[in-house]
């Protein structure tokens, strides 16, 4: 069986790869990471527990995938392009060599499709996997959820609920479908766009907790409402199959784990928005418009909507 460092030497310092732009000042390998740049650098560190964030039968790269893809998101919220990361593993000992090798390979591949390589760690051993992820980006001017105001448009990237249907796949809930699965381990944050919208955009949150949740912490951080027509919520054509209508909008609500980002801008950059969405091949649906007041408001054919969930929270 190998070693702490010869697995660290085998299957994390390739992971180098693609080279950090700007290239770090000490690179991985010594007691500790240097780098330097002029820009704003952005952090965001997530940890993810197997049977906690992700089933204990979750192949090792849908692990990969999602760990890397839900920290990315927060780079896309503040409008920040990856510039590398740093990962720390609990890994059991009875796990495999091929668990470990199967698990390089999906970051490398994670880090070419990103352009993110991972420029450090750790690695010890306990009784479940633990993966933790801390991203670093770039940006010139970080976007935040404090910025939006009134008059605002309400924006979401993507679709809405997909994660959470998939999550009820992962758990044998529902039965299989491949895309809402996909959904869940293998999220797409608008990194692109979002970089491109950090000018445009007054506020933005991804979608991690579920809309109502994410939306919530705009409107706070903003002090101002938010009025939503449920009616106008991206569904994806597999979730309006595999769920119920009414099934549909809660998990699009509440369910979480989309990874896709919700922003505010101002309602005269409508067209120029979904004309750079355009660009970068990601859709943008309006849902709604930030109004004086406070809290969310949801309607449906103009009445009053009410869910029963909030969101997800660890702690109740
Ligand atoms: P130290 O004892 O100085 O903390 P370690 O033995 O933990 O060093 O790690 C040795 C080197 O291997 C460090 O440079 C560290 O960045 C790297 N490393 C360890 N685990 C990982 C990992 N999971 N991913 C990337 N690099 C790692
Ligand atoms: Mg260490």
């Amino acid at each position: 069986m190998a070693g702490e460092f010869d697995r660290i030497q085998r299957y994390f310092m390739p992971l180098q790869q693609p080279p950090a732009r700007p290239a770090p000042v000490v690179g991985n390998g010594d007691d500790a990471l240097a780098v330097r740049t002029d820009q704003t650098l952005v952090m965001s560190i997530d940890t993810a527990v197997a049977g906690t964030h992700f089933p204990h039968e979750a192949t090792p790269e849908q692990i990969a995938s999602k760990a890397i893809r839900s920290a990315v998101s927060d780079l896309a919220a503040m409008g920040a392009s990856p510039w590398f990361y740093t990962l720390a593993l609990v890994v059991p000992t009875t796990y495999p060599e091929d668990w470990w090798d199967r698990f390089g390979q999906a970051l490398a591949l994670e880090n070419q499709y990103w352009q993110m390589p991972c420029l450090g760690g750790d690695t010890t051993t306990g009784p479940s996997l633990v993966v933790t992820v801390q991203v670093h980006g770039l940006c010139e001017r970080p976007l935040t959820r404090s910025g939006a105001q009134v008059g605002d448009d309400i924006w979401i990237t993507g679709t809405l609920g997909d994660a959470a249907a998939g999550l009820a796949i992962a758990l044998g809930q529902a039965p299989e479908q491949a895309a809402l699965t996909q959904a869940f381990y293998a999220p797409e944050p608008p990194v692109s766009l979002m970089v491109e919208l950090s000018s445009i955009a007054h506020a933005a949150i991804d979608v991690s907790d579920g809309l109502v949740a994410d939306l919530g912490h705009i409107v706070d951080a903003s002090h101002c409402g938010a009025q939503v027509a449920v009616e106008s919520l991206p569904l994806s054509a597999e979730l309006k199959q595999a769920r119920a209508h009414s099934d549909a909008l809660s998990l699009a609500l509440t369910g979480g784990e989309d990874y896709s980002t919700c922003f505010t801008a101002p309602a005269s950059q409508a067209s120029d928005i979904v004309a750079t969405a355009r660009n970068h091949q990601v859709v943008v649906t309006r849902i709604g418009a930030i109004v004086a007041g406070k809290g969310l408001r949801l309607t449906q054919g103009g009445k009053p909507y009410f869910t029963d969930r909030k969101g997800y929270d660890h702690f109740v």
